[in-house]
């Protein structure tokens, strides 16, 4: 696909979202928890080295997991759980078997469908890249709900 499709297709599916008048981690998960009539739970995977796979999501038959490894920062875990909420909105998945998780140790059950990074070149994977841009930056447009709670974390960790 060209660079140029994969923008359009990312511009439609950000303009499709309708996340209210103040944009955070929480009104994306929601927006797609009633989409995909599943709950997401997001968690830290110390086991997961963070070096070349960052994030994953796990389609299960009642939930949606979103794991991810230890982040630098805040705002790299933002970047991390936007990345996979974006592959969550543009509807990519890969079955369960294209993915080996025994190198990641720590997951329960065999999920339904899995959402990783492959390679950095694929079509999913710049479009995933680009819509997080335009999530987080959306995010970030609006005033904080609190100072010290930029992306709304506590929404959606407490
Ligand atoms: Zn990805």
């Amino acid at each position: 696909m060209s660079k140029l499709r994969i923008r359009r297709q990312v511009r439609l599916a950000n303009r499709q979202l309708d996340l209210g008048e103040n944009p955070s981690l929480n009104s994306i998960q929601a927006w797609i928890e009633a989409r995909r009539g599943r709950p997401i739970t997001i968690e830290e995977l110390p086991t997961m080295k963070g070096d070349d796979l960052c994030g994953l999501c796990m389609t299960y038959e009642d939930y949606i997991s979103v794991v991810h490894a230890t982040p630098k920062s805040s705002w790299h875990l933002q970047q991390i759980i936007l990345h996979e909420f974006a592959h969550l909105i543009l509807g990519h998945y890969r079955t369960a078997t294209s993915l080996d998780l025994t190198k990641l140790p720590g997951f329960p059950d065999t999920p339904l469908q899995v959402l990783g990074r492959v390679s950095y070149e694929d079509d999913a994977e710049a479009a995933a890249e680009m819509l997080a841009d335009l999530l987080s930056a959306r995010i970030n447009h609006h005033p904080p709900a609190a100072p010290n709670d930029p992306a709304g974390f506590h929404k959606v960790f407490g």
